[in-house]
């Protein structure tokens, strides 16, 4: 007879428990939502052995990271609720906790509050490989007798161990009856008589000179990356080294799509019948979709190095050595992952933000994230600085544009940590913080995990974020095609035509508003298109400027390159406009997507409208200041 089992895969953070559960469920898995809250909720279900060739289907929830029992973050109380409350759905008929071998002593303090739930525990013993002399029958033994629950040494990375994971897990298991503490003690000194028992247990079973060579190697390490002055300087070089990087890795590729979608406008004018659809394919769809996959080869690149830091163990030291100045500024610790995830999208690093326990730190983290430079402003930042800084213009060894876009970066960062700073005495709270990181010993990045990582992260680009950059190249072509008037039918010159079209109209509209900032109604007409996402900016100017190009022979740098002032006869994209440019789209709140995660994290229109606003504010002063400025 089959046998359905539930069970709830807990552990600390960083322990390997998703690795665990990827091996355990393959694809049978789902991602949605605890009720209530917005914390992840991840389901799978696996195929156990049971007793004489019958199966057990096992259906698990992986839960989020935890240290304890006392919840300090909405994840950790999601964790704990489930798990003590019988009466939950969820409710789990087994727990199997998963413990970091080379970190055992601290791992046991979650694995003894679970054993007095009286509840069905089994102990996986995750990176065996890492503690090999752990891994001795007569150590399994006497930690499974101390504990009074079955422990089975795995390697969720090797894959070893999870056969006979399996196999216990298909079997009944009673609950263990060992306490670690006296019923009555108070908190404090409960959580002390706790860390006593844990050290008599594990009195000859953990050496100390187990893990030391890898652990003198990290430490060594850390000696000089979380050092306070090495540390940052580190940091500093490698954000520099990464975004060169980019530059240089992604230009490649870049020129190859660029060079190849001139091809397909070619081909599409030679053998395609001459009309409207054609026009519409060509100068809205292309035009549009080369927009999109230009930059998946930088994004593919930023989100490939991000990756490497966060797997190899370095981004943990980031927020270490963080910490400190963070506080300063109304933020934790642990919103630079949030921020640095910024980099990438703000969207994923604002849900980040959940770890934050105290509720005004990861308030001002989801306010000032967005200032972070995320991927789809890369885009705009490169085609611009390619206008207004001739490539391959160099400074010693450096690459002149490279270091133009880490400045666009950097600030970024700044205007980040000074809204936080500001934000710090505007929202009022109460609540103290306090800051528990543990530093994971250096790894190899898996580098398995990380390109797919990257290919999902493209696919999202391409899916959603091409989704609308394509549908608004076609809404874009049509009204920028089409015009209201007499006028726009009545003429023949292309740039007459634009300038009468609905889209000129609109862009003529905001003219005067934006004409301090040193943008003509083009800009205007993509700044309003930006304002559903910021990469859409690159695939409107696309868009404007091949109206009417029949040729399509040039890109959509060339094109810009030659735009010029029809009163003064100088280049649109002078040194003031374009910088003028950069500095609106570093500051602007222009993309819908962060501004409904940021209602659905804040559950209210409050915080949104609020960000639109004084995102905007800053965009508009800082982009007027830099245009009178360089002009
Ligand atoms: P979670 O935070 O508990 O979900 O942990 P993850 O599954 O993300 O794993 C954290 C890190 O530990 C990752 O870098 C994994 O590659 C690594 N890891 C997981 N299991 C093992 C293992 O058995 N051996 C080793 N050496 N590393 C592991």
């Amino acid at each position: 007879m089959n046998r359905d089992l539930k069970i709830a895969l807990v552990g600390n953070p960083n322990s390997g428990k998703s690795t665990l559960f990827n091996i355990l469920t393959g694809l049978k898995q789902k991602t949605g939502n605890f009720p209530g809250v917005t914390v992840d909720k991840k389901t799978g279900s696996t195929k156990l052995p049971g007793p004489s060739g019958t199966t057990v289907t096992a259906y698990l929830i992986d839960l989020p990271g935890t240290y304890s029992l006392q919840p300090k973050s909405i994840d950790e109380e999601v964790t704990c609720e489930l798990l003590t409350n019988k009466s939950n759905p969820d409710s789990p008929d087994l727990i199997v906790v998963v413990a970091d071998a080379t970190n055992l002593k601290r791992s046991l303090y979650l694995v003894t509050q679970l054993i007095e739930l009286e509840r069905p525990v089994v102990l996986a013993l995750n990176m065996i490989d890492q503690a090999p002399r752990l891994n001795s029958k007569f150590k399994i033994q006497t930690l499974e007798e101390r504990l009074g629950i079955p422990v089975i040494p795995i390697s969720a990375r090797k894959d070893t161990g999870i056969v006979e994971l399996k196999k216990i897990l298909a079997r009944p298991i009673a609950p263990s009856s060992k306490k670690f503490i006296s019923a009555d003690a108070s908190p404090s000194a409960a959580s002390i008589e706790r860390y006593n028992a844990i050290s008599a247990m594990v009195e000859n079973i953990v050496h100390k000179e187990d893990n030391n060579e890898r652990h003198a190697l990290t430490h060594a390490l850390d000696k000089i990356l979380t050092h306070r002055i090495w540390g940052f300087a580190c940091f500093l070089i490698v954000l520099l080294l990464i975004f060169q990087g980019i530059f240089y890795f992604a230009s490649f590729p870049m020129k190859w799509i660029e060079e190849l979608f001139i091809d397909f406008s070619k081909w599409g004018r030679l053998y395609l019948p001459s009309g409207e659809l054609t026009e519409l394919l060509i100068n809205g769809v292309l035009a549009g979709l080369s927009g999109v996959l230009v930059f998946i080869p930088q994004i593919a690149l930023l989100f490939g190095f991000i990756g490497i830091l966060e797997d190899s163990g370095y981004m943990a030291r980031v927020s270490f050595i963080m910490d400190r100045i963070m506080h300063k500024f109304g933020l934790n610790g642990r919103s630079v992952i949030p921020l640095i995830s910024g980099i990438a999208c703000a969207v994923p690093a604002i849900m980040g933000a959940r770890t934050i326990s105290n509720w005004k730190e990861r308030l001002i983290t989801i306010m000032v994230t967005p200032l972070m430079s995320c991927s789809a402003r890369l885009p705009v930042y490169t085609l611009l600085i390619s206008l207004i800084f001739p490539v391959g213009q160099r400074m010693h060894f450096f690459n002149i544009n490279g270091i133009v876009l880490l400045l666009m970066y950097l600030i970024g960062f700044f205007a980040a940590i000074a809204s936080a700073f500001v934000l710090k005495y505007l929202i009022k709270s109460k609540e103290k913080s306090y800051f528990i990181m543990e530093l994971p010993v250096y790894r190899s990045p898996r580098w398995k995990t990380l390109s797919y990582t990257i290919f999902e992260k493209v696919k999202v680009f391409l899916f959603d974020a091409g989704k609308i950059i394509v549908a608004i190249s076609v809404i874009l072509w049509v009204l920028s095609s089409h015009g209201p008037s007499s006028k726009f039918s009545a003429t023949q010159n292309a740039s007459e035509k634009l300038k009468n079209s609905y889209a000129g109209n609109l862009g003529r509209a905001i003219e005067p508003a934006i004409a301090p900032l040193g943008f003509d109604w083009k800009i205007g007409i993509a700044l309003i298109t930006s304002f559903a996402a910021r990469e859409v900016f690159v695939g409107t100017m696309a868009t404007i400027y091949s109206v009417g190009d029949t040729k399509n022979t040039r890109s959509i740098r060339e094109k810009m390159l030659e735009e010029k002032d029809p009163v003064t006869g100088n280049a649109v994209y002078s040194k003031a406009t374009g910088l003028s440019l950069m500095i609106f789209f570093a500051f602007a709140m222009q993309c819908m997507s962060t501004l409904a995660v940021v209602k659905r994290e804040t559950k209210s229109w409050k915080w949104p409208i609020f960000q639109f606003l004084y995102m905007g504010v800053m965009a508009y002063g800082a982009s007027f200041l830099v245009y009178h400025l360089f002009r």
